[in-house]
């Protein structure tokens, strides 16, 4: 690990985002909510979700402890999903698990591959990959098993 790659892991952008979450709280009636929990680092992630009739996040919200890096990726997830068609949800989310893994995410809208771009360089620290995608995880169980 050289001290370029870690300092890229840890730019500006996950530290503003686990320093500063976006979205961080319960969402009163939420439709949807899941707990996920990533045994290899300790890191927690409750996600919660107000899903509208045609399946669009109305609404998202989190609330979670851990490394900055499991933080800041739940952060950035609820502002990228918020107003999004599950169709989308679902790119996006399929998107971002290719860039962690270092593969090819060029499906990706331009625009949202340079905000996760962020989180490409995890793909050189394999244990790391389980605290970036807890949130993306949590947030598919919350859609697909977690109706309040
Ligand atoms: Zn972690």
């Amino acid at each position: 690990m050289t001290d370029n790659a870690l300092r890229e892991l840890y730019q500006e952008v996950i530290l503003d985002h686990s320093r500063h979450p976006r979205h961080y709280g319960a969402l009163d009636h939420a439709s949807h909510k899941a707990e996920g929990y990533n045994p290899l680092c300790g890191d927690k992630v409750t996600v919660y979700l107000k899903l509208d009739a045609d399946g669009r996040v109305g609404d998202i919200a989190f609330e979670g402890k851990g490394c900055a890096i499991s933080q800041a990726s739940a952060s950035m997830m609820t502002d990228m999903l918020k107003g999004r068609t599950a169709e989308e949800a679902e790119k996006l989310m399929q998107g971002f698990l290719h860039l962690v893994k270092g593969e090819d995410a060029s499906d990706l809208p331009e625009d949202d591959r340079e905000r996760l771009e962020v989180m490409g360089g995890i793909s050189e620290f394999p244990m790391r990959v389980k605290c970036a995608t807890l949130a993306w995880h949590t947030y598919k169980n919350a859609v697909e098993e977690g109706a309040t």
